[in-house]
């Protein structure tokens, strides 16, 4: 299949884009589209053929709900049996933005989308391309973010391409993704808002704004919780390459440990913050090193997370060792996807020394 390829311009309405992208959408095909969390692989959301072209081209296990996009508050009316005072709040808080929300489903909502659940997740984007294209198509669009399954979601157009270059009908490129990881998830069903997936909207907004505020406990990483979005029960994000993700005091022994694993001709990625970085500039001059470092903020992990862990597929190294960050603010969802991108490898110091939770064994390299 050829897929279309637009760019899209800045303060301009891409009439032209926009029309031609709509048209494929009303044909029943998939085209990408930038928001401000990911890139989305869009298809007419109550066209279960359509959608049935999006679990294809990912390759996404099809117990895994989609989420409506929207372009518009009242457009998820039809969408569901009723909103609870929980979800109006929500929605007039938070909306547009990187805030998805689980509420009870109507009856025109195709079991392909919800993966047979009685529930529906919808979102309205504040990305101004993605609220003119759904609005150019006139339905709800949806959308998974346009990577394959497993893969590190892509936040700008040529990572897209590189999954899905030949598998969609159309692109649209809108350049840099804002965010940079996906929605909040928020299931508004409970009698408390319980956040399923953590996202752009941080649990502190969230508990301004609406008291209490629940997490799904799955989020940690404890086998005995069943993650309530079928979603999060899978390995994702990850590179090919193992991740071992430092937490806490635990980072502070990671010059050490890089070290050794390069003293064992081992070839190493890291991904750290620019105080590590500085310590580790004359390995990386030695080029044993493949560092890859976020900056100075969290803002900008969050941004560049994905395409980072993306960069170490292109270089393979042997092992991936990551500087978690505190979980304050987006440093929960960043901490999440870095969890599942290290599948739950997870290193933390107890009274003095590296352990590897989960499981009893560290790496020869990291023995100390
Ligand atoms: P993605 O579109 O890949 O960013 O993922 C959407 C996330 O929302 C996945 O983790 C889904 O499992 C989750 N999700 C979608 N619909 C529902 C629903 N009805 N109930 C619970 N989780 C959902
Ligand atoms: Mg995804």
């Amino acid at each position: 299949m050829q897929t279309s390829y637009w760019k899209l311009q800045k303060n301009s309405e891409n009439k032209e884009a926009m029309e031609q992208a709509a048209a494929l959408i009303k044909a029943g095909e998939v085209v990408s589209f930038p928001t401000e969390t990911v890139y989305g692989l869009g298809a007419d959301g109550l066209n279960p053929t359509a959608v049935a072209k999006i679990f294809a081209a990912k390759g996404r296990p099809n117990d895994n709900p989609l989420i409506l996009h929207i372009a518009q508050k009242e457009a998820i009316e039809p969408l569901t049996t009723g909103l609870n005072a929980n979800a109006q709040k929500l929605i007039e808080h938070f909306w547009p933005g990187p805030l998805t929300l689980i509420v009870n489903k109507s009856s025109i909502v195709p079991d392909a989308v919800s993966a047979g659940l009685e529930t529906v997740a919808v979102r309205f984007p504040s990305n101004k391309f993605a609220q003119d294209f759904i609005r150019a198509c006139g339905c709800p669009i949806a959308a998974p973010s346009a990577n394959i399954s497993g893969r590190p979601s892509p936040t700008n157009a040529q990572d897209v391409l590189e999954d899905m270059q030949g598998k969609i009908a159309g692109m649209l490129d809108g350049g840099s993704c804002g965010i940079g990881l996906e929605s909040t998830v928020v299931d508004t069903t409970e009698p408390v808002p319980t956040i399923l997936r953590p996202g752009g909207i941080t649990y502190e907004m969230l508990t301004e704004v609406m008291g209490a505020v629940e997490i799904d406990p799955a989020l940690q990483g404890d086998k005995n919780f069943k993650p309530k979005a079928p979603g999060m029960k899978y390995r994702h994000y990850a590179p090919k390459a193992p991740v071992y993700l430092f937490e806490g005091e635990a980072c502070q022994k990671l010059p050490e440990v890089i070290a050794k694993a390069l003293a064992a001709g081992k070839t190493v990625g890291v991904l750290c913050g620019r105080a590590l970085e500085r310590e580790l500039a004359e390995l990386v001059e030695k080029q044993q090193l493949q560092l890859a470092c976020w900056g100075d903020s969290r803002e900008q992990l969050a941004a560049d997370l994905f395409y980072l862990l993306r960069d170490f597929d292109r270089t393979q190294p042997d092992v991936i060792l990551a500087e978690g960050v505190d979980e304050s603010g987006i440093g929960l969802a960043i901490m999440n996807r870095l969890r599942k991108a290290a599948g739950y490898q997870l290193i933390t110091l107890q009274n003095g020394s590296l352990h590897l939770k989960n499981s009893a064994t560290l790496p020869e390299f990291m023995i100390q």
